[in-house]
């Protein structure tokens, strides 16, 4: 029998850890930018799971990887090879320019994955005496919730009580060269710089253009290895394949264009698998990542056949709909719309972001109800977007949206910020 709303809200609160703070709509339906409750409502879909459903929910070309392979192969752990893993792993190292990838579930394993690789990196080809290798990472970072990406997060909420933390990290803060430059010459013992290419928790915090240009040379001047999370800003979501790519629209990244940041190890996750199943990667090329032997790192289900099935369709279908072209000529549009509509109201100071990641900043404080409360009338009126933080609104829908729709999306949420204006 169906459950209600209600019902539904009830039986999560009463069994489920309280470790989320959901807005109360219970979906039980997606197709492409679309979403229903299980009311039958129906909504756009503003948020994509945090960036994941990038290629739309339950996208049929996905879908039918997943369930062919669900039917054939499931699981074999690593102990054993299976027939899928190599023609993914030379399809995802062919498609992002690298030489190996390292396959995990969730985007905070795969960022754990690489500060595991850029400290052995350091330790056997940097040459830092054990136990002293230092990662750079920045202020308003988010990378995860595990005990060490807690470790570094500015996050007290995230962090309070969970101690001890773990040691070697060197916080700084963001979009800033001249302190990435003073702490990366302070010692020789830093082993990298770990970077969201935009701080997408924070509140979708784009850097100065040339930001991580400069940090990459920087990096490279003094052999510490440039990490770029693309966690969330991977797959399309910024208007290039990945946020490193600059200004590039084509479907790959690569060395050829001048605009493209090389990472010595990419993080990914969430868009890899369009949302269908958790799929995250870790790439880098051989000097690196043949550091890592048999036995120190690993995951049952890392490179599991339904995954590595799942992301390949992924990929193709961020090349076969133009993704990121999509993204970038939508998310112009957005921006200029909304922007438009900020500029005389006094809901909102500032539209923000890049391709389609983006956040408007409302007239209130951090610590106000605001942006929840405009986020519950978003939903009322058949949108659904999430906060940041008390005053920030992230809107990142999948990016198969047309601009049809995204009209009629702006058209809401003008609407809707028209009722809390003063
Ligand atoms: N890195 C970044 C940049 C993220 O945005 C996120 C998730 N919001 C993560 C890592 C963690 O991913 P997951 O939730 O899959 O562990």
């Amino acid at each position: 029998e169906k459950l209600t709303s209600a019902e539904a809200i009830d039986l999560e609160n009463k069994y489920g850890a309280h470790n989320y703070h959901p807005l109360p709509v219970v979906l039980s339906r997606g197709e492409g930018v679309y979403v229903w409750d299980v009311e039958g409502k129906k909504y756009y879909d503003f948020l994509s799971a945090y960036s994941a459903v990038n290629q739309g929910h339950c996208h049929p070309k996905i879908v039918g990887a997943m369930m062919e392979q669900a039917q054939t192969l499931t699981l074999t752990s690593r102990a054993f090879y299976n027939d899928k893993l190599g023609v993914y792993e030379e399809y995802i190292t062919k498609y992002f320019g690298f030489d190996k990838v390292l396959p995990m579930n969730t985007g905070a394993e795969a960022v754990e994955t690489a500060l595991k690789i850029c400290r052995k990196w350091a330790y056997e080809k940097k040459g830092i005496d054990e136990n002293q290798a230092q990662i750079i990472v920045c202020e308003g970072n988010f990378h995860g919730r595990t005990t060490t990406i807690i470790s570094f997060s500015n996050d007290e909420n995230a962090r309070k009580n969970f101690g001890p933390y773990t040691a070697g990290f060197i916080k700084i803060p963001y979009d800033d060269i001249e302190a990435l430059e003073k702490a990366i010459t302070s010692s020789p013992n830093i082993a990298g710089f770990l970077v969201e290419p935009i701080q997408g928790e924070a509140g979708v915090y784009t850097p100065a253009a040339d930001y991580l240009a400069k940090a990459k040379a920087l990096c490279e001047a003094n052999n510490v290895l440039f990490i770029a999370d693309e966690v969330q800003t991977g797959i399309a979501r910024t208007g290039s394949i990945l946020a490193v790519c600059g200004n590039c629209t084509c479907e790959k990244a690569c060395e050829k264009q001048s605009t493209y940041v090389a990472p010595d190890i990419l993080i990914l996750g969430k868009a890899l698998s369009g949302g269908a199943y958790p799929v995250s990667a870790v790439l880098a090329n051989d000097a690196i990542m043949n550091v890592i032997k048999p036995g120190q790192h690993g995951s049952t289900f890392g490179g599991n056949p339904i995954a590595a099935a799942v992301a390949i369709a992924a990929l193709e279908v961020v090349n076969d709909e133009n993704l990121s072209q999509n993204a970038r000529r939508l998310g112009a549009i957005f921006r200029e719309k909304i922007g438009a509509f900020v500029a005389n109201s006094n809901i909102a100071t500032l539209v923000r972001g890049k391709g389609l990641l983006n956040a408007i900043v409302i007239n209130d404080t951090e610590e106000s109800d605001t942006a929840w409360n405009i986020c519950m009338k978003l939903a009322e009126n058949g949108l659904l977007a999430k906060p940041t933080h008390g005053n920030i609104i992230r809107f990142a829908p999948p990016l198969v949206m047309n601009e049809e729709q995204l009209l009629d999306c702006i058209s809401i949420i003008i609407t809707t910020l028209k009722e809390f204006e003063k």
